[in-house]
């Protein structure tokens, strides 16, 4: 496949219709201006939605209205400048090698920034220097190293309309080549985003007034034509040069993707021109093959991020990714987020990892020796994309030649391999070519940038090693000229010397000047010699004046040409890199497997989840060893729903989230932190976990939480896996279990859905006698005179108290508080502690004391009850059903209703 090709000169801008909401706008030339003001206007002009670095000499520089936002957001000087005349203008300006970090800072600001180069040697220009925007750097456009992650891809994300509640996404990361294109429902445009986490939207203009939640990137608009099917199937076939788009595995229904990917490759024609070159034909995701994950899945299983950056305790809290991620290159890491991001749900496919990470984990010498072959192969992916985008400089390709080199061991210790995984890695292509190119044309250890003289290595061009001669043998040379000069004139003090306004001279004292040769040509007169060239000497001189400078444009010519081979290779090595990146992931999974003692899930196609001593893949890292308490769960045909209560820091939230992982680490290929597992695949898995800092998100906690509730109970199906932690909590009490035991009998008699419902409405635990196919667990404490210990044991069975007071003493509540707390409840309990306990309370050798909520839903009034059994209501007339009616209701009314207040959580 032919990579897309940038234009040679860039019109795109001027092409497009002027529309402001898209960045453009008509030139609006001042007559006053000097040319340097008009030729700034017309730059910004262009780029009205960007901050234009406009190169003057040595400083990339800031007028009007960007002088004074750049000098606010950076912290500059706000100085001002002269334009013709009176009149001056704000000007702000950065040192041009400080350049990266200011765009850096701009970039994580969220703004833009329109580099404007001087595009022609001062020196030649005829009046002002041309200037021109080379490139736009944007958050979504980033090839700079400093301003990308090593281990997440930077993905820049166009969305299309596709019709009937449908989007078209299209994403491309520059500094990867990668470019996907998928088709999703509206609904799941959000969990889309999440795993994509883009970091700048391309949208159409029409879009505009479109509401956003918060935290979504920048966002970039482009007119509506860019995004039609047609026009931008005319883009794409242009820049990927192919006649036509079926050859990536496009069908007829698929214009809404092509529609995106081609605004989305005209917009980074417009910004990065030359990164286009490196861009690999588009991958196409068909749905289906993934497992989607919610947004509140991923931060609540904190697979990727923190729910909350800092645990409180000054260390930071480590997500999935932290403890699993054993890859050795930043490849393989971006490459293990992405397997994280996208489970898997073809049984086969999951299988077929297992069988490769089972490999890798039982033959250690194999892994062994990949693993220090991959040690050294670094991001041969990033590499490839830096070399087809012609940015590669010669300690990239150093690099790259050193990644190469490990090649070979990587296939040596792939021989015999069974897994089909492996197999096909075992096929890769080594490049040999390529590393000859590179090993026989680079230096060793090359200088940061050609030019000067360190880059090319000897004996690879004649020419440059001619110069070289010339250059490293002037101090023989002078040294021979000298002893030659000496003996021919007989003058034994003659020096053979060099300034720089003169160049090399015969410096000769003034006593023995009458003896100098006729053809000594005088050049310079000291107080006590004379200085003279000679014709011999001013040839020799031309030559070595001028190496140096030849060298260096000769050496930039070659290592641009010897970039150039490398590049017309960029798809082989970028097919190499995937292959090299699977097998880190897979051989970091084995490793993962052997450090933490993982073992391998039965993963079927069933219902029943089975996990034996199961542990939580990151707390466990977090104590030592030994000390995490592994627990059992099993969700069957016979229980699909365990409702877990349990004093708050039992461990209910680790349990629930460790049966999360777990699944999750299944469906990627991995080994479980698990005794022993049976797991099926899930189409999802949904959590919602009660977190307090959604207030940041503007909405009540009640709302998100209903909204994520709803979103559950509307997407959620037999095959899904759903927890819930504390859900009802935002709101008062009575509401609060009302909605939590709604939810549960939905999830029981209509979804079907494997369910774990942590929740300290002990309420709940009644469920059990209603609903055939619910369980009740708990996380066990022992209790110790006024203390508790927490055992994180899961036992069958309902808690029975909340132990909120003795947490709240073990946080550091004063000592009068927590008294002053048990009297109450004392109190509380002395009220109502002859009421009957709920149908709930199955909860093994549950102490007699242990009466501290009264049920809402209590078994009805006896009397009530035995009084509507003896009604013949075939012989009732209307009146007397009435009567009948509000009688049993005043019974049951009798019954105080109450339960205990909110003992909170964590
Ligand atoms: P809850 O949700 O019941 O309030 P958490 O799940 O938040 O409790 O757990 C509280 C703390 O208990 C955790 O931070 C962890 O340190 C510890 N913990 C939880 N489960 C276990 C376990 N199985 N073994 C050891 N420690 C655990
Ligand atoms: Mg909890």
């Amino acid at each position: 496949m032919t990579p897309p090709q940038g234009e040679v000169k860039r019109t795109r801008a001027l092409v497009l219709p002027p529309d402001p909401r898209c960045g453009y706008r008509a030139v609006m030339p001042k007559s006053d201006d000097t040319p340097l003001m008009q030729q700034w206007r017309d730059a910004k002009s262009r780029h009205p939605d960007a901050l234009v670095f406009f190169r003057v000499g040595d400083f990339y520089e800031m007028f009007c209205e960007d002088a004074e936002e750049g000098a606010r957001l950076l912290g500059l000087t706000l100085t001002s400048r002269n334009n013709g005349g009176a009149a001056h203008v704000p000007l702000a300006g950065v040192p041009a090698r400080a350049r990266d970090e200011y765009i850096e800072r701009l970039i994580r600001l969220g703004r833009r920034v329109a580099i404007c180069e001087q595009v022609e040697d001062p020196a030649e220009a005829k009046g002002i220097v041309r200037r021109e925007v080379t490139e736009t750097v944007t958050p979504g456009a980033l090839l700079a190293d400093t301003l990308l992650a090593d281990r997440r891809n930077n993905f820049l994300v166009a969305l299309s309309d596709a019709g009937a509640g449908r989007l078209a996404i299209a994403a491309a990361d520059i500094s990867t080549g990668e470019v996907i294109a998928l088709e999703v429902a509206e609904t799941a445009l959000e969990a889309e985003l999440a795993r994509l986490e883009p970091a700048e939207l391309l949208l159409p203009v029409s879009w505009e007034g479109r509401e956003w939640p918060a935290g979504t990137p920048v966002r970039t608009l482009r007119p509506d034509w860019l995004f039609e099917a047609d026009a931008a199937a005319d883009e794409l076939r242009r820049r990927y040069r192919v006649h036509g788009l079926a050859g990536f595995g496009f069908q007829p229904e698929d214009r809404a993707c092509i529609g995106a990917l081609g605004a989305l490759v005209a917009y980074l024609a417009e910004v990065q021109p030359g990164a286009l070159a490196a861009l690999r034909a588009p991958h196409i995701e068909r749905s289906g093959a993934a497992m989607a994950l919610d947004e509140m899945t991923r931060r609540n299983l904190e697979l990727v991020e923190p729910l909350r950056a800092d645990t409180g305790r000054g260390s930071r809290a480590a997500t999935l990714i932290d403890v699993i991620d054993e890859t050795l290159t930043a490849m393989g890491g971006r490459l293990l987020r992405r397997w994280v991001l996208r489970p898997l749900l073809s049984p086969e496919q999951i299988w077929a990892r297992q069988d490769a990470v089972a490999e890798l984990l039982e033959d250690a010498p194999r892994r062994r020796s990949l693993r220090t072959a991959l040690k050294e192969i670094r991001d041969l992916e990033r590499l490839a994309a830096k070399v087809g985008a012609a940015r590669a400089q010669p300690r990239d390709l150093d690099t790259l030649r050193a990644a190469l080199e490990r090649l070979p061991a990587v296939r040596d210790a792939l021989v015999d391999v069974r897994a089909p995984l492996l197999t096909a890695i075992a096929s890769l292509d080594t490049l040999g070519d390529v590393h000859a190119l590179l090993a026989g044309g680079l230096a060793d250890a090359p200088e940061a940038a050609a030019g000067g003289g360190g880059v090319i290595r000897d004996g690879y061009d004649a020419a440059l090693d001619e110069l070289r001669a010339l250059r490293d043998g002037a101090q023989d040379t002078i040294a021979q000229l000298q002893s030659q000069e000496r003996t021919r004139t007989g003058i034994s003090s003659l020096k053979v010397g060099y300034n720089k306004v003169f160049g090399y001279f015969i410096e000769v004292t003034r006593a023995n000047a009458d003896r100098v040769p006729a053809d000594y040509e005088r050049k310079q007169t000291l107080a006590n010699a004379e200085r003279y060239v000679t014709p011999e000497l001013k040839a020799w001189e031309q030559k070595v004046l001028t190496a140096e400078e030849r060298i260096a444009s000769l050496e930039v010519r070659l290592f641009t040409e010897l970039r150039q081979q490398v590049a017309e290779r960029t798809v082989r090595l970028q097919q190499t890199a995937d292959h090299v990146a699977d097998l880190d992931v897979l051989c970091a999974l084995a490793h993962l497997a052997e450090r933490r003692d993982y073992v391998r899930p039965e993963v079927h196609t069933g219902y029943a989840l089975e996990i034996r001593a199961g542990r939580h893949p990151v707390v466990e890292t977090m104590m030592p060893r030994e000390a995490f308490i592994p627990n059992d769960v099993v969700l069957d045909e016979e229980q699909r729903i365990m409702i877990l209560t349990g004093p708050n820091m039992a461990g209910k939230s680790t349990l629930l989230r460790q049966v999360g992982l777990i699944q999750l680490l299944a469906q990627i290929g991995s080994f479980v932190p698990a005794g022993r597992a049976r797991l099926p695949v899930c189409d999802r898995i949904f959590t919602r976990v009660g977190a307090s800092d959604d207030l940041v998100r503007g909405q009540s906690t009640f709302m998100v939480e209903m909204h994520e509730t709803a979103a559950i109970l509307h997407n959620a199906t037999r095959a899904s896996l759903v927890l819930l932690d504390e859900i009802g909590r935002g709101t008062a009490t009575y509401d609060g279990v009302s909605i939590a035991w709604a939810v549960t009998e939905h999830l029981h008699e209509t979804t079907g859905a494997k369910t774990i419902f942590a929740t300290h409405y002990h309420e709940l635990t009644q469920l059990s006698e209603l609903l055939g196919a619910l369980v009740n667990f708990n996380v066990a404490v022992r209790e110790a005179g006024h203390d508790i210990v927490f055992l994180h044991h899961l036992q069958p069975g309902g808690a029975d108290r909340s132990y909120g007071i003795e947490v709240g003493r073990l946080a550091g509540l004063p000592a009068s508080v927590v008294a002053r707390a048990r009297e109450i409840l004392h109190e509380l309990e002395g009220v109502h502690g002859g009421a009957g306990a709920g149908l709930g309370r199955t909860g093994a050798g549950a102490p007699p004391a242990a009466r501290d909520q009264l049920s809402l839903f209590q078994q009805p009034e006896p009397a009530a009850l035995e009084r509507l059994r003896r009604l013949d209501v075939d012989r009732l007339t209307p009146i007397q059903a009435l009567t009948i009616l509000a009688e049993l209701r005043d019974m049951v009314d009798a019954t105080a209703r109450r339960t205990t207040p909110d003992p909170g959580n964590r």
